[in-house]
């Protein structure tokens, strides 16, 4: 089954940094009013996550309304109620602020010397780096409890064919 993909209301930022953190697709429909965000969520497939109510009827099945104003407590019920089963292999997978795949990259001049020779990503995008340093440990230390075992940093940071977290069979 192909990952889900998500489209993430205003209000729902820092979860759609989240997601895409675990490997989903999450786009966040920042200045969008109600009708272009119905319209996207249907034109992109995503599943609509918001707060808001009257946005959620609108959007009737394709849409998970959240209660909390937690992130972590949004990303626990998302995780729930979609039946998500995010992967090491998804994590870190990601670029955090565009949402695209990361690529593999080598002898990036921003990894710090102590990384240089580890793995290195980047974003194609906004070309970014990311590699497995204290940024991914933390968040790693965050999200790990929705990870199947222990996962390394240094070992869970995304493949270069960015493979997205799955959904349970
Ligand atoms: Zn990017």
């Amino acid at each position: 089954m192909s990952a889900p993909r998500f489209l993430c209301d205003e209000m729902l930022g820092k979860l759609a940094r989240e997601l895409r953190t675990l490997g989903y697709d999450a786009t966040y429909a920042h200045g969008s009013d109600d009708e272009a965000i119905l319209a996207r969520a249907e034109r992109e497939d995503r599943r609509l996550l918001t707060r808001d109510r009257g946005l959620a009827d609108r959007a009737g099945s394709q849409a998970t309304l959240l209660a909390s104003r937690d992130p972590g407590e949004q990303l626990a019920s998302v995780i729930e109620r979609e039946r998500l089963a995010p992967t090491a292999a998804g994590f870190l997978s990601r670029c955090l602020e565009c949402n695209e795949p990361l690529v593999a990259a080598e002898d990036a001049e921003e990894v710090p010397a102590d990384h240089a020779d580890g793995p290195q990503w980047r974003c194609p995008v906004c070309d970014r780096v990311y590699w497995p340093g204290t940024h991914a440990h933390d968040m790693l230390e965050r999200l790990g409890e929705h990870l199947p075992g222990e996962p390394d940093p240094s070992q869970a940071l995304g493949p270069p064919d960015g493979t997205e977290g799955e959904r349970k069979p």
